[in-house]
């Protein structure tokens, strides 16, 4: 262990960083501090996941080095998936409360598609609502293939 609490044994977040876990379309970008990951939850293709590498539960516990990474990587990732999906805005927004516990921290970046929008009627937070409560997984051809322009957009490849 280099750090307190780099790992949790439990924590999914930590087993996709770590490959015991499969992640669809891989790791897309990885920094000193922070990796990129496609969303494995139903928020549809181009929806990306930024996380730190270590086990971080509260955005408060980040290290200065964490947070100095932050503020240019969201920047970063959300322009890549600007670029990629053209979407009519892009959610950044950070629950990690799964099950009302509080979980390893992971900053979603959406696209909010015009086809989503009108597909559940709803924007913002009711857009993710009605897309966790419908379920539906994107295929993994179609992360696999967004995984890679995603890479090419923020020159990762
Ligand atoms: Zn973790």
């Amino acid at each position: 262990m280099t750090e307190s609490g780099s790992t949790d044994q439990e924590c999914r977040a930590c087993g996709l960083i770590d490959g015991s876990q499969a992640l669809p379309g891989g790791t897309i970008l990885r920094t000193p501090t922070w990796v990129v990951e496609h969303c494995v939850g139903p928020l549809g293709a181009g929806t990306l996941v930024v996380k730190p590498v270590r086990h971080v539960v509260h955005v408060a516990d980040l290290t200065v080095a964490e947070a100095d990474e932050l503020g240019p990587l969201l920047r970063r990732v959300s322009a890549a998936v600007t670029a990629t999906m053209d979407p009519e805005q892009v959610y950044v927004c950070l629950w990690s409360h799964a099950g009302a516990v509080p979980g390893h921290i992971h900053f979603v970046v959406q696209p909010a598609l015009k086809d989503d929008l009108a597909r559940h009627g709803a924007y913002g937070p009711a857009l993710q609502t009605a897309m966790f409560d419908a379920g539906v997984l994107p295929d993994e051809k179609a992360v696999a293939d967004v995984c890679d322009r995603l890479r090419v957009a923020l020159g990762a490849d």
